[in-house]
């Protein structure tokens, strides 16, 4: 049985759809990923899924619960770990997962059965008695996984757990949660904005866009799809000439404008970097850097959507704006 089943869920908040018509499934025991720009919709998602959200329509079955009128049952069988952190500092790791227990409503021999255990999954039963205060980063991120798993959920979800953490700390924080999906089973669902993580953590990735889903398929498959290396072309000027005889090469399997330059797919990258710098002269495009690289889940991002994650960023900050000054705009007009 899969784990999730989405079915054409939609959230609006007025005239934004932040969830755009999804259908989808998680299987059982897999780690998930949904990986996409700030804005792309992934926590709204999540929000629906674990019932702290309402659909504007559609709905998700989670471990066969209806999200829309089984809530209990929903609630019941999987853990949420937010993107801000949700302990107490002052209170030590075991004192924390007891509150948690608490307001779970479970009886005090469930709470001394089960504390210890969650204590070991996290590897935190050294500091069981420790101040949160006292916990490192990556230990407060363990914490509050720990706390999630508590009612012993089948589906586990993963709000952005790494955002904040140093370089070190991300790297065993996935380590852990692969180790913790391996040893307990637990479906994994985990929303990203780092492709390295989603690349690294997850057997598959669905990348989203605009509250849709612009792909769903493993790491692997997804950079496959391109078909070859991507070289990347730093441009001093416009890239017109260039662009049309790119068109015109059997070679080339697909290229897109980026920010300063144009992101070149073909097979052999190694061996074609020659005859692109030799196209770009003979096009009169100034080449101010040339880089070749395996493709990325980046330059998947870029190949179905025409943009990299910051240039979407940066067009929604914009957009924001433009809607606010306008807002502003109208408020003068009628207080005119
Ligand atoms: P992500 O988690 O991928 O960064 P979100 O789900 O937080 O994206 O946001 C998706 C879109 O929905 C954004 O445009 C955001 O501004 C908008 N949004 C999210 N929550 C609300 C809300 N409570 N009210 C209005 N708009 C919202
Ligand atoms: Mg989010």
């Amino acid at each position: 049985m899969d784990a999730i089943r989405v079915d054409g869920l939609t959230k609006e908040f007025g005239t934004v759809t932040a969830v755009d018509d999804l259908s989808f499934g998680v299987e059982s025991g897999e780690i998930f990923g949904l990986l996409g720009p700030n804005g792309a919709g992934k926590s709204t998602l999540i929000n629906m899924l674990v019932t702290l959200l309402d659909a504007t329509s559609g709905t998700a079955y989670v471990n066969g619960h209806d999200i829309n009128d089984e809530t209990g049952a929903v609630r019941d069988s999987l853990g949420i770990v937010f993107q801000e952190p949700a302990v107490d500092e002052e209170l030590t790791g075991a004192e924390n997962l007891a509150f948690h227990a608490r307001m779970y409503g479970k009886g005090r021999a469930e709470r001394e059965r089960r504390i210890p255990d969650v204590l070991d999954l996290v590897d935190l039963a050294e500091e069981a008695d420790d101040p949160v205060e006292s916990y490192s980063g990556g230990m407060q991120r363990r914490l509050e996984i720990g706390r999630g798993l508590m009612h012993e959920p089948e589906v586990l979800f993963l709000d952005e757990p790494t955002t904040g953490l140093d370089a070190r700390t991300r790297r065993d924080t996935w380590e852990y949660i692969q180790r913790l999906n391996e040893q307990s089973n637990v479906t994994i669902v985990i929303t990203t904005h780092y492709m390295d993580e989603a690349d690294f953590l997850c057997e598959r990735v669905a990348i989203m866009d605009h509250g849709e889903i612009v792909a769903v398929d493993t790491p692997e498959a997804l950079k496959d799809s391109l078909g070859g290396d991507v070289v990347t072309l730093g441009l001093e000027n416009a890239g017109r000439e260039l662009f049309a005889r790119l068109d015109e090469q059997p070679w080339v399997r697909e290229y897109t404008e980026t920010d300063d330059g144009v992101a070149v797919t073909m097979a052999h990258g190694d061996r074609r970097v020659a005859d692109l710098v030799r196209l770009a002269d003979e096009a009169g495009a100034a080449i101010a850097s040339v880089d070749l690289r395996k493709p990325s889940l980046e330059n998947v991002f870029l190949s179905l959507t025409g943009s990299t994650f910051t240039e979407r960023e940066a067009d929604d900050a914009d957009r924001q704006a433009d809607d606010a000054g306008n807002r502003a705009a109208e408020a003068a007009e009628v207080a005119e």
